[in-house]
């Protein structure tokens, strides 16, 4: 030990001083710089760098300067000029049913219930099968990547074709597979989707871009005895659960007839929240509901798009921010939204709060940005990797373009991302280091390919609602 220790100083001694001098004059190779951009980082002193660079070596971000400063450390494979348009993190929506693009435009002007009960679970009941999945899936991840998009938390049915069409897509996805009372394409019994869930989370462990996850559907379309199996089995596998709660005020009464409770007091009676919980809406929800989320870290993902259209009412996202929750946003699934457009549904995440509270000042534009990408990356249990653009982060970055005529002119591109621009307004799309989208150029999926299947499947749907 006498002899060992002083060779490995010196062995180290000389590596650092041969490294030094190198990395003073060598820039260090890294797989892409995109640089001149005007930088949003959402970092915790929610820098703007202008102009700004961001550096990424595989899968990681492993900086964020200024363009002098990134080409002075970095050499890359592929440099990405972003002169005058906006560099920001991939936008997170926290909650979809990405396969319901299939039923988009199908039975409108409804409340959640007659919507439901009338169209959809009729509709899914007749044409849900894996392939019909794996089709509006696909149309799906085409609109995410075109729009923005870089993760989606997803609850639906046949979860491992989401989960192989969302991998070969390139984007990342915690997704979520179904329990509901009643039977399901893929499920019989609630037994049988534990059952499903549990080989879903196998085959997908510890993928890069895949987080398994369990989606009980609502207090209200599922018994105590299944919501408690949902909760012990996510704790077992360590998923996130994402559940449905409190969207409706018909939910708080069917709750109240079949549990004697209020949907929250049920979960927290059954001890139900996981380390990672994501409640979809938290529309119907009480000053003391909020204090009790809070105490279980559980996250909230704000609908407002679909809220609005099926008449849900406004979650109180000011009150969950100022007690400390995790809010992210979500659009919902495309037929009650009836886009996947994050930028639409960041704008009406704003502008629904200024309106119920009659304050401006309620959610500002640079509040609406972070709770698209880093707050949503807390509501799922994400915040250490994802949702800002910064050193050791993963590298889910979007390029948004600043030349329409409506975004001119450019005085402040935090209110030009939130209140003037759109989803089409993405020009390029990057996911854990690789580019899905190029210039509007997909890399990753065949859009003509996924454009004529879907059609296609739209024929059963036609068939099945005739
Ligand atoms: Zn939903």
């Amino acid at each position: 030990m006498s002899i060992r220790i002083p060779v490995i100083a010196l062995v180290l001694t000389i590596a650092a001083a041969m490294a030094w001098p190198l990395s003073a004059q060598a820039p260090a190779a890294v797989s892409l710089i995109i640089t001149n951009g005007i930088v949003v980082t959402v970092d915790g002193n929610r820098r703007v760098l202008n102009p700004g660079a961001v550096a990424i070596n595989g899968a990681e971000i492993v900086a964020v300067d200024t363009p002098a400063a990134v080409a002075s450390r970095f050499k890359a494979a592929q440099t990405i000029d972003a002169t005058g348009k906006v560099v920001m993190p991939g936008l997170i929506n926290t909650h979809t049913h990405a396969a319901m693009v299939m039923y988009r435009g199908l039975g409108n002007d409804l409340n959640l219930m007659d919507w439901l009960q009338k169209y959809i679970f009729p509709a899914e009941a007749r044409t849900v099968t894996p392939d019909f999945v794996r089709i509006g899936t696909q149309l799906a991840l085409l609109e995410m990547i075109q729009s923005g998009t870089t993760t989606f938390a997803d609850m639906y049915y046949f979860e491992e074709e989401v989960a192989k069409a969302t991998k070969a897509a390139g984007m990342r996805g915690v997704l979520g597979q179904t329990v509901i009372e009643f039977p399901v394409a893929d499920a019989k019994t609630p037994a049988d989707a534990l059952k499903r869930t549990e080989a879903f989370a196998k085959q997908f462990d510890h993928d890069e871009l895949i987080t398994p996850s369990i989606a009980p559907h609502s207090v209200y379309t599922l018994d105590a005895k299944t919501l408690s199996a949902v909760s012990a089995l996510a704790k077992r596998l360590i998923i996130p659960i994402q559940i449905h709660l409190s969207e409706t005020s018909a939910e708080i009464g069917l709750s109240q007839e079949r549990h004697k409770m209020r949907p929250v007091a049920i979960l927290e009676s059954l001890d139900f929240w996981a380390p990672t919980t994501l409640a979809a809406h938290g529309v119907w929800i009480n000053d003391e509901e909020i204090a009790l989320l809070k105490r279980r870290d559980v996250g909230i993902s704000n609908n407002p798009e679909s809220n609005m259209k099926l008449s849900s009412g406004t979650a109180p996202v000011v009150k969950y921010r100022k007690a400390g929750v995790n809010v992210g946003i979500g659009t919902d699934g495309a037929a009650s939204n009836n886009d996947l457009d994050m930028f639409e549904a960041m704008r009406q995440a704003a502008f629904q709060q200024k309106l119920v509270t009659m304050d401006p000042t309620a959610i500002s534009a640079a509040e609406a940005i972070e709770m698209a990408t880093l707050g949503g990356a807390g509501a799922l249990g994400r915040r250490q990797r994802l949702g800002s653009l910064e050193a050791g982060k993963l590298a889910d970055v979007i390029i948004v373009g600043m030349s329409r005529p409506r975004q001119q002119p450019l005085f402040d591109p935090i209110a030009q991302i939130v209140y003037t621009s759109r989803g089409d307004d993405v020009e390029t799309t990057i996911v854990n280091g690789k580019v899905l989208m190029r210039d509007r150029k997909l890399l990753t999926l065949d859009e003509s390919k996924v454009l004529s299947e879907a059609r296609k499947a739209a024929d059963l749907v036609r068939k099945a609602v005739q």
